[in-house]
């Protein structure tokens, strides 16, 4: 799992930007209006901060890709992988850049935009074009990024090894004594070392603050007796990470060790339920049954999970109500919890992705409860 994958090719933009216009043309869209962000990486390789400075893929079938771009980053967006793939439009400061993308949307019609795209860019695409319409990528197109193909895999594959790596590691180090911002800080510089090239989050929940599943890391030292949750993850070449595992310091009471083992089991149930043609909601269904069945089921409180992919929160999410039916290629986090308010939290979260017979996981750390010192 070392060296660094061969890299996307124009081709392999070109085609990831056809099945997208095609996608939406399927579903009713005019096309769609690609803003800097996982889109845009996505589906061009090029990744600008986001500015006031408008920059919009135009997206539509049957007609070449358009990049709307500030003419001072043109020379920048000529040199990204997926370029040979796109034209570029580029304009100046003192240009109107919704006047200048507004001919190439026909003054009509409804158009998916990327969910991140900044308000200021579409109200000013509104007063240029008032009888469009538009509507949030994710929910006119949810699956667009969702299955990957096989060197996306590749890549998630790697960057759930990383993570393991550094999970491994941190067993290794001092808990007892220091502060969680302290370990979070390990966790962070270990993803690094093992090749990630952008840390996303460093979960330290130790004792009461593991019961609070937002919290990150704080000044809180961690004690002999502490329940910690770990959860962890990033990007490695572009692909997302993202693990949990909850250890304690020293020997665990009784009870801890059975809530551990309570979420363990629905953790397994979870990845047993994922095989083509089961449901997302099947996912959250099976862990949290395991959940419920032990008396813990108000405290299990957050979904199932999330898809991966060159982010780390993406659609399809594992929760009740979502039919989305699972197909191989898709990543996904299964991590049920249980959340003891002002005692303790317990959460085992592995990277799932679905094959022809059934859940592989990407996340491959024992699962038992990690002693620590
Ligand atoms: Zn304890
Ligand atoms: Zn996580
Ligand atoms: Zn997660």
């Amino acid at each position: 799992m070392s060296g660094t994958p061969a890299p996307f090719t124009a081709d392999d933009y070109r085609a990831r930007m056809e099945r997208a216009a095609r996608s939406a043309a399927e579903a009713g869209l005019s096309g769609l209006l690609v803003a800097p962000g996982p889109d845009l990486v996505y589906l061009t390789g090029y990744q600008p901060v986001a500015t006031e400075r408008l920059t919009f893929l135009v997206l539509a079938e049957g007609r070449d890709p358009v990049l709307v771009v500030p003419t001072l980053e043109a020379p920048d967006a000529a040199h990204a992988a997926g370029a040979p793939a796109l034209t570029l439009r580029d304009w100046t400061d003192g240009q109107d850049p919704y006047a200048v993308t507004a001919p190439l949307l026909d003054g009509k019609g409804r158009f998916g935009v990327s969910d991140n795209a900044w308000a200021m860019h579409l109200l000013g695409l509104q007063r240029q074009l008032p009888d469009t319409s538009y509507v949030a990528l994710t929910e006119a197109l949810p699956m667009l990024r969702a299955v990957k193909d096989a060197r996306e895999l590749e890549r998630l594959a790697a960057a759930g090894a990383a993570a393991d790596e550094a999970y491994d590691e941190i067993l290794k180090v001092r808990f007892a004594g220091r502060r969680e911002s302290d370990v979070a800080a390990d966790l962070a510089s270990l993803l690094l070392r093992f090749g990630h090239s952008q840390v996303d989050f460093t979960v330290v929940g130790s004792g009461p603050n593991g019961a609070n599943p937002h919290h990150e890391a704080g000044d809180r030292t961690i004690e002999r007796g502490d329940m910690i949750v770990l959860d962890f993850g990033g990007l490695k070449h572009g692909y997302g990470s993202d693990t949990s595992r909850t250890v304690h310091v020293g020997e665990p009471s009784d009870e801890e060790q059975h809530v551990h083992n309570v979420v363990r089991a629905a953790q397994q149930a979870g990845c047993d339920a994922v095989r083509p043609g089961a449901t997302c909601q099947d996912v959250d269904r099976a862990a949290r049954k395991v959940i419920a069945s032990a008396g813990y089921g108000e405290y299990f409180i957050h979904r199932t999970g999330h898809g991966i992919g060159v982010t780390t929160h993406e659609p399809p999410y594992m929760i009740e109500g979502e039919e989305q039916p699972l197909v191989p290629g898709m990543c996904f986090s299964v991590e049920p919890g249980i959340y003891l308010p002002g005692r303790f939290g317990v959460r085992i979260e592995d990277i799932v992705t679905v094959t022809e017979s059934g859940g592989r996981r990407f996340n491959n750390t024992p699962r038992e409860l990690a002693i620590v010192d």
